[in-house]
């Protein structure tokens, strides 16, 4: 693949939005698999216990494997915990398991329960003995505790926004819950990037939604769009993304190139 520009720190993406079905997983999981066959060294995080994203990059998560429970709940050093997929090289995720959706509620009574997930990523990749590009993470559709922990671990927001009707309902609750989260927990946190996905050109009403989307966030919205794609769907019974899976399909190439525009972009100012 072509090697595109690394930057000179970590940069942390959540993944968000509010809505389930819209492509958080499949993006998390395709953007960080196009990285990292481009020469970044890539973490996911799976915030979400139905464990998709650990599902999909091929990494254990049976319901006695050590997870990201137990680095938010029990304190457990990240690098302990971290695997690597079977895909490449430099790709690792930091798995969930079902214990996850005890998590909402068991951190409602610790301290700093908003910031367990940063203090952990940022102790990792302080000591993390070869540096990391790109942290990754896959967020629940809801906006609860686990959420607000990706919120606050993130400096940049990732949306995946669906290509069909009510695409932007819902999006100004999620961009007003941004904003405070900005506000009152991370000042630094920016929604950087989005990306249209599941884009069927042959809709007029795709194409309506990608324009008035466009419109609206002229800055943020890559150029690339996602198709759907049922190459881009099967994958994750493979244990594969798209871009191992099949290189060469349509879904694999428009990840690879919105992974290259999120490179050249750069960190937010
Ligand atoms: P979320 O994490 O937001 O709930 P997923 O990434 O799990 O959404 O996607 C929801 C469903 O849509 C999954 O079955 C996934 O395989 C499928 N899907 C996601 N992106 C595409 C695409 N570009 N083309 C076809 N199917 C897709
Ligand atoms: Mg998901």
């Amino acid at each position: 693949g072509e090697d595109l520009p690394l930057p000179s720190a970590p940069r942390v993406f959540t993944v968000a939005n509010q809505k389930g079905g819209v492509g958080k997983t499949t993006t998390t999981v395709n953007l960080a698999a196009a990285l990292a066959r481009s020469g970044a060294r890539v973490l996911v995080i799976d915030l979400d216990p139905q464990g998709n994203a650990s599902t999909a990059l091929g990494v254990e998560h049976r319901s006695d494997t050590v997870s990201v429970y137990d680095v938010i709940i029990n304190d457990e050093p990240m690098a302990d915990v971290i695997q690597k997929s079977p895909e490449f090289e430099a790709l690792y995720c930091l798995p969930a398991t079902i214990h996850l959706a005890g998590a909402e509620i068991e951190l409602v009574s610790l301290v700093a329960r908003e910031q367990r997930l940063r203090t952990a990523l940022d102790k990792f990749l302080d000591e993390s003995p070869e540096p990391f590009h790109y942290v990754i993470i896959d967020c629940p559709p809801s906006l609860g505790l686990l959420t607000i922990n990706a919120f606050v671990a993130a400096r940049e927001v990732l949306i995946p926004i669906q290509c069909e009707y009510y695409a932007l309902e819902g999006l100004s609750q999620l961009l007003n819950n941004i904003k405070l989260i900005e506000r009152h927990l991370n000042p630094a946190l920016t929604v950087s990037t989005i990306l249209l996905t599941m884009y069927d050109s042959r809709t007029n009403l795709a194409n309506q939604v990608a324009a008035e989307v466009r419109e609206h966030f002229p800055k943020e919205v890559l150029d690339t769009l996602i198709p759907r794609s049922v190459r881009i769907s099967e994958a994750p019974s493979y244990g594969q993304s798209v871009i191992s899976y099949d290189p060469s399909s349509p879904g694999s190439l428009s990840y690879l190139e919105a992974a290259a525009e999120i490179a050249r972009r750069g960190a937010p100012a």
